[in-house]
């Protein structure tokens, strides 16, 4: 019986396999989290990080970084610095999990006063970031590096959703924050159109399967699509109170790109892109990402 990886409920109904990828999304009748459950492990994350240059490592951060920008950067560490408060008066701890190449770690140290450091499982990054940015980057997973009660603070910019064991991972943030420190994750958002998608792929048992083959894709991309009841089940069975969750409308592509990447026919393409357009300029797109806040008791 498959469980969900996030409220840990077990009415979950597994959808049928893309017959373009063969991915099987299943989602949650409790929580309504999407989430893939084959293929099962990644293979890419394992690759040996010895072969990848630094110039590699900034192409990868820039494709990683979805949706993220200095504003969305800026609107978060206003939201840890205010949710920390007055109860630590001097330079707060702030730790980065999976930190790219330290260009989130910078703002937050040099715009808002933090103490930072995170960690990168890329060597190359870690070079990166000493070089560019004079930050101290620790390599390895978190489970080795064995922190506890330790930090103010811990973000995690679209990591949930690319681990196999999201649990692992949270009960490790868990671990390292001091007891009322500060966790913000931003995660991919179950939105309509996945609902719309996973409906269709369904009814058409795999053979309309774009719009999930594109937002859970595995191997190094996204394996779950929150909800706000989702990661509110996950976060509090694993020990975290006061979550708060704002779905984000952020775009990174433009909308073309965007509607390219879900490679829709030509003719559909312009009007589509127009209409996208003037879906975010009036803030009804859907948004596809969540902030999520919430602190450890
Ligand atoms: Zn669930």
């Amino acid at each position: 019986m498959i469980r969900c990886p996030a409220c840990d409920g077990s009415a979950v109904v597994e959808g049928p396999p893309s017959r373009v990828t063969g991915r099987v999304v299943s989602r949650c009748r409790t929580c309504h989290a999407q989430f893939l459950t084959h293929p099962k492990i990644t293979e890419v994350e394992a690759r040996s990080s010895d072969e990848i240059s630094p110039e590699d490592y900034e192409t990868w951060v820039n494709v990683k970084r979805e949706g993220v920008g200095e504003d969305a950067w800026r609107e978060a560490t206003g939201w840890i610095k205010e949710a920390i408060g007055e109860t630590r008066a001097e330079r707060p701890r702030l730790y980065d999990v999976g930190a790219g190449d330290g260009g989130y770690l910078r703002l937050a140290r040099d715009e808002y006063g933090f103490d930072v450091t995170g960690n990168e499982i890329i060597e190359g990054a870690i070079t990166l970031a000493r070089q560019q940015y004079g930050i101290e980057l620790e390599l390895g997973d978190l489970a080795q590096l064995g922190h506890h009660d330790a930090f103010d603070a811990v973000t995690l910019w679209c990591v949930l959703a690319h681990v196999p064991q999201g649990d692992d991972l949270l009960r490790n943030v868990h671990a390292m924050l001091r007891p009322g420190g500060v966790v913000f994750l931003q995660t991919p958002h179950r939105t309509s159109v996945d609902a719309i998608g996973n409906r269709l792929k369904g009814a058409s048992r795999g053979r309309w399967s774009t719009v999930p083959d594109r937002r859970l894709a595995g191997q190094g991309h996204h394996r779950i699509l929150h909800t706000a009841a989702s990661i509110t089940a996950q976060l509090e069975r694993l020990g975290f109170v006061d979550v708060k969750v704002e779905p984000r409308l952020r775009y990174s592509l433009t909308s073309r790109a965007y509607l390219m990447s879900l490679n829709p026919p030509g003719w559909l393409l312009s009007p589509s892109a127009w209409v996208l357009d003037k879906a975010i300029s009036s803030r009804i797109a859907p948004r596809i990402v969540i902030d999520v806040r919430a602190r450890k008791a």
